[in-house]
């Protein structure tokens, strides 16, 4: 295990921001985790692709940048599959294995950056499926005590973007392993968003396979989403909120054209991407950062930016969304 002083954060973050640390660490295996906790090292902060952090300035903590590898197939019958994967494989490479298998179940969330690990933090979600739909389990360890504990399903809490990760054991446990259920027959393909079945129709794909719905998704994510290699993002920046039928009611009557999704007779979601549109910020700019100009929820450094003039601007959107439609928007992206 090797403390590199001297790295700076900038290639570790989407955003592509400058920051140092108190040294980064990579973890290639557990065992390097535990040398990390005996030599009393603190304070800790776990790193996967950085794709889901905004920094606002040097960190006062070690950083350690998960890089467990490895899929192993742990059960199988003739309809499913039980596979376990390092937390720091990428994301969308595991989807890749997934679908070279024949396997269903990720292919919605194809192209999501960042790491397996990081995936049941925020219960990643994209085109109206989680990843909690096929998540089984996950193997962590408590970062204070080194005790390894299992995780399943209903324990980890997960919601619209959330789980008990973002919120009562937030920064407590290393995730090591996640394991996911995922299909070979009997499964139901989520089209759902319109997008995907546009996208099929003109395809002229009437009978799609998994592997015709992940290249519809990764064909609308490449022509609206900004690549982080060209300009610094860390998606969605803000959470789609939930609001009451009561304001909605209000709502609609002053803006005909707010799109909308019922979640139960009391409440709907509305996108905050057309919220920060409606509000004028769509493709502002404030010198090297701002809001994207093909999609609004994305706040973006086009290079040189630095983080708290990024927060700066997210609390701006939060209060003109505020102001204009009384509801408020909060950030999806974790703040260090
Ligand atoms: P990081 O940014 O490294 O970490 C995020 C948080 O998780 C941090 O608080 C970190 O401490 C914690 N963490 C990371 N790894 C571990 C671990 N092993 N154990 C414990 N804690 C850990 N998200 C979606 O949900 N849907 C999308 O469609 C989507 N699209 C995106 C598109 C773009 C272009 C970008 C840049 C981002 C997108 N995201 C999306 C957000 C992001 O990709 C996901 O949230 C992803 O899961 C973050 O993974 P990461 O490894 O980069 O996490
Ligand atoms: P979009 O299709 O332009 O739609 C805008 C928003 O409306 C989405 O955020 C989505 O909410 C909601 N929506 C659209 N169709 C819906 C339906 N049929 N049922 C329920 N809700 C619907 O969105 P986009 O920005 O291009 O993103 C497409 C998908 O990828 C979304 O699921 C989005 O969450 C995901 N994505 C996430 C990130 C991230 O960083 N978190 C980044 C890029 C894309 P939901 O977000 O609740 O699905």
């Amino acid at each position: 295990m090797q403390i590199i002083q001297t790295e700076n954060l900038k290639p570790y973050n989407t955003f592509g921001l400058e920051a140092t640390s108190k040294g980064l660490i990579h973890i290639l295996r557990e065992n390097d985790l535990f040398e990390v906790l005996l030599q009393g090292l603190s304070p800790l902060k776990i790193l996967g692709g950085g794709s889901n952090i905004l920094i606002t300035k040097n960190i006062d903590a070690y950083i350690l940048r998960n890089e467990i590898k490895g899929i192993e197939v742990i059960e199988e019958d003739e309809n499913e599959l039980l596979v376990q994967c390092g937390a720091g494989e990428q994301w969308h490479q595991f989807v890749m294995w997934s679908l070279s298998n024949g396997l269903a179940g990720l292919e919605n969330l194809s192209l999501i950056p960042g790491s397996v690990g990081a995936a049941p933090m925020q219960n990643i979600g994209a085109y109206g499926v989680e990843q909690k739909s096929a998540f089984h389990s996950l193997k962590a360890i408590h970062l204070e005590t080194g005790v390894r504990r299992i995780f399943y399903n209903e324990e980890c809490r997960f919601g619209y973007r959330e789980s008990i990760f973002k919120n009562e054991v937030k920064d407590q446990y290393f995730i090591t392993h996640v394991n996911y259920i995922l299909k070979k027959k009997n499964f139901t393909l989520q089209l759902s968003y319109g997008a995907i079945t546009d996208i099929l129709s003109q395809k002229g794909i009437l009978h799609p396979t998994v592997n015709d719905v992940s290249e519809a998704v990764m064909d609308i994510r490449r022509s609206k989403l900004p690549d982080p290699k060209l300009i610094g993002n860390a998606g969605s920046f803000f959470k789609n909120p939930v609001i009451t039928m009561s304001l909605y009611n209000v709502l609609i009557a002053k803006y005909p054209d707010m799109p909308s999704y019922p979640i139960d007779a009391e409440s709907i979601k509305i996108p905050a991407g057309w919220l920060i549109e409606k509000s004028g910020m769509k493709g502002y700019t404030n010198g090297q950062i701002g809001v994207h100009k093909l999609q609004a929820l994305v706040l973006v450094n086009y290079g040189g930016g630095n983080g708290s003039d990024i927060y700066q601007l997210a609390l701006d959107l939060q209060q003109k969304v505020k102001e204009m439609f009384d509801i408020s928007i909060t950030p999806e992206v974790n703040l260090w």
